[in-house]
């Protein structure tokens, strides 16, 4: 599969001259699997440039299928979604998959970002676009060849959900906003990370900023690589970045913990591509 970064940075989008290089978009990672199939993990604004390259695929001429895998609702993971081209062309099939939310269901909220006072748009059933917005049960997904599993993570006061996708035997794990209690990995989040070839983890904070936020739903840089050390994770990929951090921060937590860590340190950066 190759995976693409859209939206690499947390809690709200932070454009400017000190985030061009890593990128001031929320969460949002393209993947095209081996038979070409398209699936987006998270909506957040990263979703508006995909949404535009998309459209050479057959989704541009109302033709084309895809699968939005959502962590959670948080509005930094969800507000690029009215802004999805392809959701306004008839023809296309759009299935998003998501945790069914303790507050509400999923289609509800999705849908209540789209009234009156927040969109011009009035509500989903103004989008021309079959949508299909399912909430995952316990059983696996199978799409197009792949394997989607799901695991449920502490963040702040509410679950967020991290995905496992394999194809060809090889595992890419999305563990996005989440904090695990006491900072440190438990095992169900081990044994779900276990061996994957990837780790995308939420590294929001520094070890130091971590230490004043404690409670934030985020985990620290030290965190993440912690449980990639535990569940024999070689590559990890620092993503939702605090919206604080500058291009300048960014870079130097890599350079403090690239060497130290001994994995495979990937900062997530917009445009970048990993092929798994
Ligand atoms: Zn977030
Ligand atoms: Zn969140």
């Amino acid at each position: 599969m190759e995976i693409t970064f859209y939206g690499v940075r947390g809690t709200v989008a932070v454009p400017g001259p000190e985030t061009n290089e890593f990128g001031g978009n929320t969460p949002c990672v393209h993947i095209r699997t081996k038979k070409e199939y398209n699936i987006i993990i998270d909506a957040g604004t990263g979703i508006c440039g995909l949404s535009r390259k998309l459209l050479a695929t057959p989704l541009g001429k109302g033709q084309g299928e895809i699968s939005i895998l959502l962590s959670h609702t948080h509005l930094d993971h969800i507000q690029g979604f009215p802004f999805f081209i392809p959701v306004f062309i008839p023809g296309n099939r759009i299935q998003v998959y998501g945790s069914h939310p303790e507050e509400s269901d999923l289609k509800t909220i999705l849908d209540g970002q789209l009234q009156a006072s927040f969109s011009p748009i009035y509500g989903m059933s103004n989008f021309a676009a079959t949508l299909d917005i399912k909430e995952l049960d316990a059983q696996p997904l199978s799409i197009d060849g792949t394997t989607v599993t799901h695991s449920m993570m502490p963040h702040r006061g509410i679950k967020s959900t991290a995905y496992r996708i394999e194809e060809d035997g090889k595992a890419l794990v999305y563990m996005s906003d989440v904090e695990h209690e006491g900072g440190h990995a438990g095992e169900n989040a081990v044994q779900f990370a276990q061996s994957a070839q990837i780790l995308i983890h939420d590294t929001h904070f520094t070890a130091e900023d971590y230490a004043k936020s404690r409670g934030s739903g985020h985990s620290s840089i030290e965190t993440a690589i912690e449980l990639a050390k535990r569940a024999n994770v070689r590559q990890l990929v620092m993503f939702h970045y605090s919206p604080d951090y500058s291009d300048d921060v960014i870079r130097e937590i890599y350079r403090r913990y690239n060497d130290q860590s001994g994995l495979t340190l990937i900062p997530a950066q917009e445009g970048l591509k990993l092929i798994l």
